[in-house]
């Protein structure tokens, strides 16, 4: 069972790599662990999956606000926060293969996974948090952290953007960016990674409505991935038991995806209560009270936090929609994205290069690519550019063929059906927009 999960991963990685969706960093020097580089297809991907998550989560809204905040913040946030002190993983090493462990995942904790030998160090706490140093003397006093989370660049700008945006409690503040974990033990492939980016979003309100409204994010949150084409029986929800619960939290629900690898987290949902502002507050004694004309009181709200990994959502989406579908025959690979997320919404194919079909196809090429991303290809036979485009994730091909000069018809074939139908050029860019919508 495990060799299959681990071929099916294989064979994404491969594909990942052969189709232009995601590279080794730095590959021609060997490669460097953990770190990924998306390529054409895979950013496309990427800014098509946060355009959607920025849609839903403030455009379409009108209760949260966006930010972005600086990668580098204050040294004394992440004290604040609690990072400094207790942002860390018990590191467990093996003496004698030199093997690296995170304590907690070892079943066994006398005996080392890799060699078999009963000869594993002592647990030590290990902090996350990469350092680096701002200006030009190294020392203890330029010490800054590349963050690793988003969530702080939130709290501390709590009070800017309420006055700014003149909002009223309840309301949110959505931020997408790179946070940094040095992870004892990252791996499959961009599951777990040391640099990766976070789509957060942190909903104020007043403490007697927290139950109300993690719920409300519950449901939209789990509505959101269903939205984005992911299968609803490979997603579930785990709560954090009482040993699971990070100090900071109330209550913490986890969405889940049931990975060629296992059953593992995608999403966070916390009840982090007061716990943020009020820390920033008595570090700072800056009032991050709000007055609230509904309650009158004046209170620290409690903050409902919505946590996920977008590079986490995009190797959802790339496992969720590999297919192999042998009646494709040879090149039998199929990604059943969403044609909302997909990267290319449509290819656009003369049947052959002749009569007339080539201009043909390079003008409604031309005019759809104002709108949306199309790839245009006339290279080999009809079927293999087919193929070509299945492995893309491509969900319509668009075939100028001998008829088009007759009528202004095309074919435009779907990639999961694999059904051709006719339809008028001048309603394709209709056509595509119904599609993505
Ligand atoms: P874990 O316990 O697995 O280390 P966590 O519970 O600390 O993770 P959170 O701090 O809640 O994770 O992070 C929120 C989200 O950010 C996660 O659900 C995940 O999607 C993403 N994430 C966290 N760490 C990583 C990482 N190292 N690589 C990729 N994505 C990550």
């Amino acid at each position: 069972m495990a060799n299959k999960a681990d071929d099916k991963m294989s064979r994404l990685v491969s594909l990942c790599k052969r189709r232009g969706f995601i590279y080794q960093s730095s590959e021609i020097y060997g490669g460097l662990n953990s770190c990924w580089d998306y390529g054409p297809l895979g950013s496309e991907l990427k800014r098509n999956i946060k355009t959607f998550w920025w849609e839903a989560m403030t455009n379409r809204r009108d209760d949260v606000e966006g930010l972005d905040a600086a990668i580098l913040m204050h040294p004394a946030v992440w004290k604040t926060s609690g990072h400094v002190d207790e942002f860390t993983d018990p590191l467990v090493d093996c003496k004698t293969c030199k093997s690296r462990f995170r304590g907690d995942e070892l079943k066994d904790k006398t005996r080392c996974p890799v060699c078999g030998n009963q000869t594993l160090t002592e647990s030590r706490q290990f902090n996350l948090m990469f350092k680096t140093f701002m200006g030009p003397v190294e020392d203890d006093t330029s010490i800054v952290y590349l963050r690793p989370e988003t969530a702080q660049g939130i709290y501390v700008n709590f009070l800017n953007v309420k006055n700014s945006a003149r909002q009223k409690i309840p309301f949110g503040i959505a931020q997408i960016g790179k946070a940094f974990r040095n992870e004892i033990t990252p791996g499959n492939f961009i599951f777990r990674t040391r640099e990766f980016e976070q789509m957060e979003m942190q909903y104020f309100i007043h403490p007697s409505e927290d139950e109300k409204w993690f719920e409300y994010w519950k449901g939209e949150r789990w509505q959101w991935y269903l939205e984005l084409g992911i299968r609803k029986e490979k997603l579930r929800w785990h709560e954090h038991g009482p040993d699971e619960l990070a100090h900071y939290a109330k209550k913490a629900f986890d969405i889940e995806y049931e990975f060629p690898f296992g059953w593992k987290e995608l999403e966070g949902i916390h009840n982090r209560t007061d716990f943020d502002l009020s820390r920033h507050q008595d570090a700072t004694g800056k009032d991050q009270r709000y007055i609230d004309e509904r309650f009158k009181e004046k209170f620290i709200p409690y903050i409902i936090e919505t946590s996920a990994g977008c590079d986490r959502t995009l190797l959802t989406v790339l496992v969720d929609a590999y297919d192999e579908d042998p009646s494709r025959g040879e090149k039998s690979t199929v990604l059943r994205f969403s044609p909302k997320i997909s990267p290319i919404k449509a290819a656009i194919f003369p049947l052959v290069k002749k009569d007339g079909m080539p201009e043909i196809a390079v003008n409604i090429y031309k005019i759809l690519k104002t709108q949306f991303k199309v790839f245009y290809d006339a290279g080999g036979s009809v079927g293999r550019r087919y193929a070509r485009m299945d492995e893309a994730g491509c969900p319509y091909c668009i075939t100028i063929d001998g008829q088009t000069k007759e009528d202004d018809t095309v074919t435009i074939r779907d990639r999961d059906s694999m059904e051709q139908t006719r339809h008028k050029i001048a309603e394709l860019a209709d056509f595509l927009q119904n599609a993505v919508e």
